[in-house]
């Protein structure tokens, strides 16, 4: 029998050592196996922390496109942090018998291998989803069903999802939206100067249900991680797609039970690292990622605070979220801040 070849990433290779480094502690799950050519590369899941099902849980996700690989390495940078501490840290084992982490850093391991933004078969996973967007999308951008070749292409009309995609899915559903309370950080780059943070929706202009609750956590973000950068909205106010996951889990989430899911996109802003240094232009690699080693590093820490800022507010969401009239009062803040005072 002839053995299908698996080529290796590095990241691969670094959250296998991870693995050993923490035994018994982290589960390695294999969601599925993304076919290219010859090949099969495996999108894997690692979970970290307690098992029960009332738990509240925190997914975080790189690489859904694998250009941006970056964002790939924010997500092993904090895995790698939480396995450090494993060893020595009284608080963190506390924590982790009271809620659930699961990561996927590679969630398009084809795209990382072939240094595409979409999946091997041409598809942008991030426009993948059964969505349809109720205002008009930008041309290419906002998601197209024209042709493979092209950016942005959303795969054929009435097919299932890519297997990455509903590989992601899948997990959101068993491991987030059971719980009382979730989150997910879905970590890119390249969009624009600063790092913002988007939430759904990305279909339609009109808020989400649960926009007190963001506004509520964007509170105690700014209380908490003193003097940061990141531009926290709506991604409507930057322009409007078909297909997008978060947006597919979050109405899904909505349709299951009144569980508060907020999932985050981390849109680390590239634009800077190529301002500062211009020379990274020339390389597609070098317009979504930092290439000097100091600045890579920088952007590592930076994130990992906010990645350890998610974990604690959701492991302590009882003390801050929002209800009755401060979650009213909450909800008009965010109305006024990012939907121009109304409600549509
Ligand atoms: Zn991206």
């Amino acid at each position: 029998m002839n053995r299908v070849s698996t080529p290796q990433l590095p990241e691969q290779l670094e959250l296998q050592a991870l693995c050993e480094q923490a035994g018994g502690h982290l589960e390695q799950r294999l969601l599925c196996d993304v076919p290219m050519g010859q090949a099969r590369l495996p999108v894997h899941a690692f979970v970290l922390g307690s098992h029960k099902a009332g738990v509240p849980c925190v997914g975080f996700f790189g690489g859904v496109h694998g250009l941006e690989r970056i964002g790939a390495e924010v997500v092993i940078a904090y895995l790698r942090s939480l396995v450090m501490r494993l060893p020595w840290d009284d608080t963190l084992h506390r924590q982790l018998e009271a809620m659930r982490l699961v990561f996927v850093p590679l969630v398009n391991p084809g795209g990382v291998w072939l240094g595409t933004r979409a999946n091997p078969n041409g598809v942008d996973l991030m426009r993948n989803a059964p969505v349809q967007a109720r205002d008009r999308v930008p041309y290419l951008v906002g998601g197209q069903r024209i042709s493979a070749a092209l950016p942005w292409y959303r795969g054929r009309e009435g097919m299932p999802m890519e297997c990455e995609s509903a590989a992601l899915c899948g997990l959101v559903e068993a491991e987030l939206l059971p719980g009382p309370f979730s989150v997910a950080v879905d970590c890119h780059s390249g969009f624009g100067l600063n790092d913002r943070i988007w939430f759904p929706y990305a279909h339609t202009t009109a808020p989400i249900d649960h926009l007190a609750e963001l506004h509520a956590l964007c509170a105690i973000l700014d209380d908490t991680l003193v003097h940061h950068r990141y531009v926290v909205e709506p991604q409507s106010r930057q322009y409007l797609a078909h297909g997008d996951l978060w947006d597919h889990l979050y109405l899904s989430a909505r349709r299951r039970s009144d569980s508060v899911f907020l999932p985050l996109t981390l849109e680390m802003g590239s634009w800077l690292w190529v301002k500062k240094n211009p020379r990274q232009i020339l390389s597609r690699h070098g317009i979504f990622n930092p290439v000097i080693e100091h600045r890579q590093q920088r952007v590592l820490r930076r994130h990992i605070g906010l990645l350890d800022f998610i974990t604690r507010a959701a492991c302590s969401h009882r003390r801050w979220l929002p209800e009755g009239s401060q979650r009213d009062a909450h909800r008009q803040q965010a109305l006024a801040r990012w939907y121009g005072g109304t409600a549509s």
